[in-house]
């Protein structure tokens, strides 16, 4: 699937469900309201879409949600899904995860041939854990992860810079990620959904953080991509990498290969733009797949060159009002 910009568009991000067991401020309010489940994709459905999408040519699906293990009886798509990969069809399946589900799931999801997860780790300080994700438990994730790395999946932990809250936490998250032998990527907050307190006040540029990391690590671009639009450096001391996505201060549209599925089947060619093509219509409209391959066809066709998001201090509202539990992060 080529775009009128000349990019391939070869990955597929699926939110599975809209629901979490944690309330990260920066991603959910405190009380939110979940979509009620006849609006939701079941999970045959999800099947139905990302086979379309692999048949059209995406090489690569990634599994997020909200959070997609705690989503009923995911493991049948995991499964499900990893005929493709045994096809060649598909040559990566990964997911997204907070971790708190690992220990219970990652045995089962390398058996299905997922290799890499992202974990969202914001802080090792489990009471600030506790605080960022109102409510969740540091322990429990360390323990998925642990797992995880048990049972060969190899871990890249995200982390979310957020000013006057973990600021102090990336230095030792660095060299934490550094002794397991785990990549890190450093993500600026972005202006997605309402939830309490303003978005300038957690904004920290990530270029701020890179000088400050500078005066104790040394930090070396490469070239490394990871298909998405993290930049990456090496990190001298620990041979490991250190991604930094700043959708905000850079542009990394001209590279972008991506595209994202609502779990209510909403697919935005861009995060930063309300265009959407509702796929649930045609798959719900009958079992044949000729009328979703078209819908896909004609998304693709419509994908912008660029997005724009916009945080400053004369215009606070976020730019775009759905969360990114919904999107699919
Ligand atoms: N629950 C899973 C998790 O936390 O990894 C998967 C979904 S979550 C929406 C995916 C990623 O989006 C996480 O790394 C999270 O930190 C990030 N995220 C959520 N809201 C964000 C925001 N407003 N700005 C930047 N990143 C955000
Ligand atoms: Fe849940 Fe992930 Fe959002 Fe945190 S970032 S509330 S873990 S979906």
């Amino acid at each position: 699937m080529i775009d009128p910009f000349g990019r391939d568009v070869s990955y597929l991000r699926v939110s599975v469900t809209d629901r979490c067991d944690f309330r990260c401020h920066y991603c959910m309010a405190e009380d939110m309201d979940f979509l009620p489940k006849a609006e939701v994709l079941t999970l045959e459905e999800l099947d139905r879409v990302c086979s379309a999408f692999v048949r059209l040519g995406v090489e690569k699906l990634r599994i997020t949600g909200g959070e997609p293990l705690v989503r009923r009886n995911i493991m049948w798509l995991f499964t499900r899904l990893a005929r493709h990969l045994e096809s060649g069809d598909l040559k990566e399946l990964a997911l997204t995860t907070n971790g708190s589900q690992l220990a219970r799931f990652a045995a089962d999801l390398h058996a299905c041939g997922v290799r890499r997860v992202n974990v969202s780790l914001d802080s090792l300080d489990p009471r600030k854990f506790a605080e960022i994700t109102r409510g969740g438990d540091l322990e429990q994730v360390m323990q998925g992860i642990s797992v995880a790395q048990d049972s060969g999946l190899e871990v890249k932990i995200n982390m979310v810079a957020l000013k006057g809250v973990n600021e102090d936490d990336v230095d030792t998250m660095l060299s934490w990620c550094g002794e397991q032998g785990f990549d890190m990527t450093l993500i600026e907050v972005m202006p997605l959904g309402e939830i309490e307190g303003g978005r300038v006040e957690q904004y920290l540029p990530l270029s701020l953080v890179r000088a400050r990391l500078e005066e104790r690590w040394t930090l070396s671009d490469i070239d490394h991509r990871s298909g998405g639009p993290a930049r990456y450096v090496k990190v001298g001391e620990t041979g490991g990498r250190l991604g930094f996505i700043t959708p905000l201060t850079h542009n990394f549209c001209e590279s972008c290969n991506r595209v994202r599925l609502t779990c209510t089947g909403q697919l935005y060619m861009c995060l930063g733009r309300e265009d959407s093509a509702d796929l649930r219509a045609p798959l719900r409209q009958d079992d044949s797949d000729s009328g979703l391959e078209s819908a896909i066809i004609a998304a693709i066709a419509r994908k912008p060159e660029g997005h724009d998001f916009v945080i400053d201090r004369r215009n606070p509202e976020p730019a775009l009002v759905r969360h990114m539990s919904v999107t699919g992060g």
